[in-house]
């Protein structure tokens, strides 16, 4: 829910770049205001997940 319009958020695939990679992440999004909600926990397992990833190879 967006906290200010009292709508249901709406999730929407969203590419990112970051580094060498593309990948997609869902986002959720409200439809009234266009305001993208993405957690500090999510955006950092995301990045600590690509890191690893680059690291490996
Ligand atoms: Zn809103």
């Amino acid at each position: 829910m967006c906290d200010k319009c009292q709508k249901a958020l709406v999730a929407e695939k969203v590419k990112v770049r970051y580094l060498e990679g593309n990948f997609e992440v869902e986002l959720l999004k409200c439809p009234t205001c266009k305001m993208v909600f993405i957690s500090d926990e999510l955006a950092m397992g995301k990045m600590l997940e690509v890191e690893k990833g680059l690291e490996d190879k």
